[in-house]
């Protein structure tokens, strides 16, 4: 067997323990004499690997008792929907801020359901994120909803924006990359499949006194409050991630929490951009002061060599490193999973391609 360097952008790589505990589990949980992806969801075996999951993701993110952490489905595209439906409580406005194409497609869907007021807009074709003091703000919006971290422009915010109304955060691709305040917001949400475990399971941590004033109309299995009294078993949960992700969460810990990965990752991306800065060869679109430690996108100077450039790649062992689809050149994704020793490869990588046709 030989595994590969996945630099996706999600569903990413996970933690290679993980997967082998998974493996090894898989038949036969811990005496259970079944595999996980078989246990009902109300029996004492799958309560308790629930329960442990939501207690190891409290203790990493330090989750305030007053918050409610949710395992839900529909992914972060569904709680585009959700955060709306739950949010708005009798509100008929909600600020967004637009940073790219995840923050556009939060607030098409919002639009269905409130006016929306967007705050602040990147520039169309620049990759930066508006000062805080050009925010336009409504005095009655009933929540701020921001994008963290960008997945496809590579664009992150190294700040938390201070606003009156409760602070929405799509985290889908930052969540876990390094220590965040949780009390600083109202609602954070995430699709797991980058940092938190297998597609399929949607992370909602929410602050109590938000919900219980959904909508009419609102989908039960989407009602916050019907799913934080129901432990998020309202109806059959995503079992077997919630599992996965349960494991990533142990490794976490083993491996220092939240502190420990800020740092990795922070070497990580310091030598992935400091090896396209350094080449007239690579360049990174995006403002210096927004760069993703998540997802790194560089394009080469020569547009023509990237499909040799993606081809040899892969034949070295370094995988899923195209652009997304709709703005092409390439992408490394660095999430918790990606070692080190990866990134180093990549880095060799790109300098001898560089030698051999720069
Ligand atoms: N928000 C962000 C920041 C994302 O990266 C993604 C997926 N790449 C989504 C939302 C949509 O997530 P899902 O496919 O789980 O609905």
């Amino acid at each position: 067997m030989s595994r590969v360097f996945n630099f996706s952008a999600g569903p990413g790589a996970l933690p290679e323990p993980v997967l082998r505990q998974a493996a090894e589990e898989m038949l036969d949980w811990r005496g259970s004499g079944m595999s996980v992806m078989e246990m009902s969801h109300r029996g004492k075996e799958f309560v308790s690997i629930a329960a442990e999951a939501e207690a190891d993701l409290r203790a990493i993110l330090s989750v305030p008792d007053n918050y409610k952490v949710l395992f839900l489905q529909g992914g972060a595209s569904g709680m585009f929907a959700g955060v709306p439906m739950n949010l708005l409580r009798g509100r008929a406005r909600a600020d967004y801020v637009n940073t790219g194409s995840w923050s556009k497609k939060a607030i098409a869907e919002a639009g269905k359901f409130c006016d929306v007021n967007v705050a602040a807009a990147s520039p169309e074709g620049v990759l930066t994120i508006p000062p805080r003091d050009t925010w336009k703000l409504s005095d009655d919006a009933a929540y701020l909803h921001y994008c963290p971290n960008e997945t496809i422009s590579g664009v992150e915010f190294h700040w938390v924006p201070e606003v009156a109304a409760p602070l929405v955060a799509d985290m889908s691709s930052t969540i876990l990359s390094r220590p965040i305040d949780v009390s600083k917001f109202g609602l954070i949400y995430a699709g797991a499949q980058k940092n938190v475990g297998p597609a399929g399971v949607t992370l909602v941590i929410v602050r109590d006194d938000l919900i219980g004033e959904a909508l009419p109309g609102t989908p039960t299995v989407w009602d916050f409050k019907v799913q934080a009294d129901a432990g998020s078993m309202s109806n059959t949960p995503p079992t077997y991630a919630w599992y996965v992700a349960g494991l990533v969460f142990k490794w976490i810990r083993e491996q220092g929490g939240l502190d420990a990965m800020a740092e990795r990752n922070r070497r990580k991306v310091e030598t992935l951009y400091r090896a396209i800065d350094a080449s007239d060869f690579y360049s990174n679109p995006v403002d210096p002061d927004c760069r993703s430690w998540m997802n790194v996108p560089f394009v080469l100077a020569d547009s023509s060599l990237d499909k040799t450039f993606l081809a040899e790649a892969r034949d070295a062992g370094l995988v899923t490193l195209a652009g997304h689809r709709s703005v092409g050149g390439m992408r490394a994704s660095l999430y918790n999973a990606m070692p080190q020793e990866g990134v180093d490869r990549l880095v060799e990588f790109m300098a001898d391609f560089e030698r051999r046709n720069g």
